[in-house]
């Protein structure tokens, strides 16, 4: 099928993608990697006025090092990410969940910041976003705001971005030393989109109690949830299966899955919970191992 008729500019700035956004008003969209949006278009699920490309704007420095942690540009694309040594350094999370996104040639167009913006729940970068707390630069014309990850997600292919506004830039947070990491999805394929899956980030002292724990899920509700009552469970505690076997548990708190054509939400439920105990195994043997 093909998509019904829109008007078309290509943006050479992202501020004048802002610009153009701003003057075009209600119904127009912002066009990035086009791996969501021109399906969904296709389908007509999507019927966007006007499209603003932002594919061909160069910006300097897609992914760089500051104080707060890693900084990506929202139009990187998903593959320089994956194959930036420095997030295979500092985030090795989000390097390895990136691999988990879709395929290779989809990756090469998609880019982190139309993933976020898309907010699908299944979609594995927005809950790296809870996972590394990220904080979301956001830019309209003539104006500038920054969003922790908490606040973007609203709901089901959500965010709180106003109409004219454009994610320009994220900065994960690097976890403190002494960190492990796990990640683990549940997909019929690999390259589909997870029927669930799980990450955690754990930070020991130096007697190996756990100080700071993040545990976000995906494909188990209609955002990517955090399950801070499973978090606060392992603070001051040292690894044990039972003490993850109860962590993982109490993820069931946050979930609120939905039933669909390939699984029950029961099962996502139960999945969810496996899923967490890996995720938590991995992420405090790693963080064991590091000095
Ligand atoms: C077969 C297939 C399998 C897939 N499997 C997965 C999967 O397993 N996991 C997964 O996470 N994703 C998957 N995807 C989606 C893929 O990751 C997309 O690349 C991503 O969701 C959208 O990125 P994009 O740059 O192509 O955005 P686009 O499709 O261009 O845009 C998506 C939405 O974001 C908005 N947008 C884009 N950039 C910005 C910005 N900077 N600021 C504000 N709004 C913006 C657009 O207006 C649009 O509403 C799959 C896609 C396909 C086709």
């Amino acid at each position: 099928m093909k998509p019904p008729g829109f008007d078309y500019h290509r943006a050479a700035s992202l501020d004048e993608a802002c610009e153009l956004l701003s003057a075009c008003g209600e119904g127009a969209k912002i066009l990035a990697g086009g791996q969501s949006l021109i399906p969904m278009m296709n389908f007509r699920l999507a019927r966007p006025r006007v499209l603003i490309d932002i594919s061909n704007i160069a910006e300097p420095n897609p992914v760089s090092e500051e104080p707060g942690g890693i900084r990506t540009r929202a139009t990187t694309v998903q593959r320089v990410v994956e194959n930036s040594s420095l997030v295979q350094e500092k985030l090795p999370l989000l390097s390895y969940a990136i691999r988990h996104v879709a395929h290779t040639q989809i990756r090469n167009k998609g880019t982190i910041g139309g993933s976020i913006a898309n907010a699908d729940p299944a979609s594995e970068l927005p809950a790296m976003c809870l996972a590394l707390d990220a904080q979301f630069e956001l830019r309209r014309h003539g104006a500038r705001r920054t969003v922790p990850a908490a606040e973007l997600f609203v709901t089901y292919m959500t965010t709180s971005l106003e109409a004219d506004e454009i994610i320009s830039s994220i900065l994960f947070a690097e976890p403190p030393k002494r960190s492990g990491w796990g990640f683990h999805e549940l997909a019929r394929r690999s390259g589909d989109y997870a029927l669930a899956g799980s990450s955690a980030v754990i930070t020991l002292d130096g007697a190996n109690r756990c100080t700071r724990a993040r545990i976000a899920l995906f494909g188990v509700a209609a955002t990517p949830v955090r399950a801070i009552t499973a978090e606060e469970s392992l603070l001051g505690q040292v690894h044990s299966a039972s003490l993850v076997k109860d962590a993982a548990h109490l993820v069931q708190g946050v979930l609120e899955p939905e039933s669909d054509m390939h699984v029950t939400a029961a099962y996502r439920r139960s999945v969810a919970e496996v899923l967490t105990v890996r995720a938590l195994d991995d992420a405090f043997r790693r963080a064991l191992a590091a000095r």
